[in-house]
């Protein structure tokens, strides 16, 4: 394949994602302003490159990005230097950052203007869905871009759905995290509830697995060390997808709710607690490091 996919943001997600394209056998090459995460790249057989001009050329047939947030997006997409004004009209934009949907419309505006297909997808799924190529991707855009898209995105996950218009597919990410951030509040007080009242945490996890307590925290990526192997608990916290993410996540819903008029109480005290956490220096750590704070005193885990 002479055609070489651009791809921008090569952190705890985006790594994994690239890798994927690169084993399914496209022309990939990878850019981020991290040395440690190109380096990391470069363990997995990427081929990095030092800067944006370097990456983009008249072969460049996608762009995909997978960047921490919406003013990352805007300039890389809409800078002085953005994307935008360097690739040509049959190249396709995916953004795969989680952003504000105001944001994706901005960019997916500028990219119609210039007839460039351009998609927002957010992805879930989280590094272990990443790593196994079993993400769910949310899409907004056009039909014809969502079409294009498609067998790329097939790559990187499992399921892919098209939400809607470009900020559609944002607007479900948003709505989605939402529900994450309370339920993984949830879930560390059920568990520290248990070992409050001297239950064995095993039993009452294997039990709210397979009874109506259930919830991704639950299933997937439980707060408590000791339950799943794999997860950021089991590796003193380290993330995963980071309590500072999660809280950016929680301000994107409780911002679009009060433009739309919409009641999330649980949504706000969910941000709130997530807010004083990053606040006392947590942002790096795992996001179900938020269990320390449920926990208080009988929180006794490592922690890096
Ligand atoms: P990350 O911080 O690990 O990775 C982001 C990368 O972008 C970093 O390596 C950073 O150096 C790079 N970057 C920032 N600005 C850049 C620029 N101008 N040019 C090039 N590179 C730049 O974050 P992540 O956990 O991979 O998350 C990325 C996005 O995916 C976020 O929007 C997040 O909300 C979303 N997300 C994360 C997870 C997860 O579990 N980590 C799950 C679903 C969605």
């Amino acid at each position: 394949m002479s055609d070489t996919i651009a791809f921008i943001g090569v952190g705890n997600m985006g790594n994994p994602m690239a890798t994927n394209i690169y084993k399914a056998g496209y022309k990939i090459k990878v850019f981020d302003i991290s040395r440690e995460m190109l380096n990391k790249a470069k363990e997995n057989g990427l081929e990095t490159v030092d800067n944006i001009n370097d990456l983009i050329t008249e072969k460049t047939s996608t762009v995909i990005t997978m960047l921490p947030e919406g003013k990352h997006s805007k300039k890389i997409y809409l800078g002085e230097d953005g994307i935008i004004n360097k690739v040509s009209k049959n190249c396709l934009l995916i953004d795969c950052s989680t952003i504000d949907i105001d944001t994706s419309k901005e960019i997916g505006k500028a990219a119609e203007n210039k007839e460039i297909l351009m998609i927002d997808a957010p992805v879930s799924g989280g590094v272990m869905g990443a790593q196994k190529a079993s993400l769910n991707i949310m899409v907004g855009g056009s039909a014809e871009a969502f079409e294009k898209a498609h067998p790329i995105l097939k790559i990187m996950g499992k399921n892919i759905y098209h939400a809607g218009k470009v900020g559609s597919g944002n607007g479900a990410k948003i709505c989605n995290n939402m529900s994450l951030g309370i339920t993984m509040i949830a879930a560390s007080e059920s568990l520290m509830l248990a070992k409050r009242l001297n239950i064995d945490i095993k039993k009452v996890h294997e039990i709210m697995k397979n009874a109506s307590g259930n919830s991704w925290p639950i299933a997937v990526y439980p707060p408590l060390p000791g339950l799943i192997e794999g997860t950021p608990s089991n590796n003193k916290y380290k993330p995963g997808f980071s309590a500072g993410m999660m809280n950016k996540d929680l301000k994107l819903a409780n911002e679009c709710a009060k433009n739309v008029n919409a009641s999330i109480p649980l949504g706000e005290m969910a941000l709130n607690i997530y807010s004083k956490f990053c606040e006392e220096g947590n942002d790096t750590k795992d996001f179900s490091a938020i269990s320390k704070v449920i926990g208080g005193d009988a929180w006794d885990y490592p922690i890096n």
